[in-house]
């Protein structure tokens, strides 16, 4: 079996879908590994490395001496972001094609590729059950937005994060809230805690409260509990919703930084950050939104935009894995070779369980039961 791996052509992405040492795990396995030429450059992973590492090189032009073909051509295709119309396009009917799909917003995709005859495993819908874990990529992504979205709110802000005692002053530390404490807003507490700030977390699932106080944080209580399918948040009602909006408005005024992760699945990102509780912000303050791809937290985020109202910056970064794409891809890319290892048997061979909760999980079109 082949294992293509493309080179992304999405505006900023620089991340790739497999890095060197998994191409010679995969290898390992008696899989042939074929890569885009310049896939892994912008993540700081050049072709020698992985020719080095016993994959070969693709271009998928015409095919002369060391070319090993098209990587789209492959058995597996990976891929960091969703196809675009020309990529399925290239793509043979009967490939397995695995990488973020985005399926809940961008249907049409999804229905595109089924009528294609792929095979599409949707990294975002694998169930977060424990057997999963290993290959959960919107954790790993997630990490690195949290961790990226503290270290951009330090630099956006005005202010030392830590409290600083000097000859020309004492300086007291940053405050940061982080509203939605899953994976990114764990690791933007963690992170920012790490970098001397006071930092407060706030979820409406009760259960993270041990975890933001294990990173360090404080827990803001604000009594509003929405647990939904599968541990996940559900959507608030109208009442629930101008309850939170009111009481986070009064919390929010005192705090120099609010990072903002709050998401429900296949939902507009819940408002809580309004117009007015910005405005009882102080200048200089700083609002990075983690959610501007489905809204935004904020009411007056502008999604890919920074903007001023009033001296508070909001900034609204739409991808921030992107920005750091060598520890990004590697932990993506264990998340699909992980994926694949349940896919193929030892000898390189598909071995696909259509039945198994993995597969039926992440399989957004197509027929798995089809590939031999
Ligand atoms: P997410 O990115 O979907 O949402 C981020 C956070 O926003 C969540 O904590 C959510 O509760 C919160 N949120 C949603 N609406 C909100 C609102 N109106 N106000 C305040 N906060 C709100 O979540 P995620 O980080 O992907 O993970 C969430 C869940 O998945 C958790 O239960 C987590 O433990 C679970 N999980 C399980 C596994 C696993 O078992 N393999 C792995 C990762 C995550």
């Amino acid at each position: 079996l082949t294992v293509g791996v493309v080179a992304e052509t999405a505006p900023g992405e620089r991340r790739v879908a497999l890095v060197p040492k998994l191409a010679e795990r995969l290898a390992g396995r008696g899989l042939r590994v074929v890569v885009e030429p310049g896939a892994g450059s912008r993540a700081g992973l050049p072709d020698e490395l992985y020719t080095a590492a016993g994959a070969e090189l693709g271009s998928g032009a015409e095919s002369s001496g060391g070319d090993a073909g098209d990587p789209r051509r492959s058995d597996i295709v990976l891929t960091v972001t969703p196809p675009s119309e020309e990529d399925i396009a290239r793509l043979a009917a009967g490939t397995v094609l695995i990488g973020f799909l985005d399926p809940l917003a961008a249907p049409e995709r999804v229905q595109a590729l089924d009528r294609a005859g792929i095979v599409a495993l949707a990294v975002e819908s694998i169930p977060r059950i424990s057997r999963a874990q290993a290959m959960d990529a919107l954790s790993s992504q997630a990490n690195v937005s949290g961790y990226r979205a503290a270290l951009l709110a330090a630099q956006l802000s005005p202010r030392f994060f830590p409290m600083l005692t000097t000859a020309a002053g004492t300086v007291p530390p940053a405050t940061v809230l982080v509203l939605g404490a899953g994976v990114a807003g764990l690791q933007a507490l963690a992170t920012a805690k790490r970098l001397g700030a006071q930092a407060t977390g706030y979820d409406v699932r009760p259960e993270v409260a041990e975890q933001v106080r294990s990173v360090g944080a404080q827990w803001l209580d604000l009594g509003i509990e929405a647990i939904g399918d599968g541990g996940y948040a559900r959507e608030l009602t109208d009442d629930e919703r101008a309850e939170q909006q009111r009481r986070l408005t009064e919390a929010i005024g005192g705090f120099d930084v609010v990072i903002t992760t709050a998401l429900v699945p296949g939902r507009t990102a819940p408002t809580l950050v309004t117009a007015g509780a910005v405005r009882g912000m102080r200048p200089g303050s700083v609002i990075v939104d983690l959610a501007g791809a489905t809204g935004g937290n904020c009411e007056l985020t502008e999604p890919g935009e920074d903007v001023d109202v009033g001296g508070v910056t909001i900034s609204s970064p739409l991808n921030l894995p992107a920005g750091m794409p060598l520890h990004a891809s590697e932990l993506y890319a264990r998340n699909l070779v992980e994926l694949i290892e349940l896919l193929v048997d030892s000898e390189g061979r598909f071995a696909i369980d259509p039945a198994d909760e993995i597969v039926a999980g992440a399989c957004v079109a197509g027929r798995p039961e089809e590939v031999a």
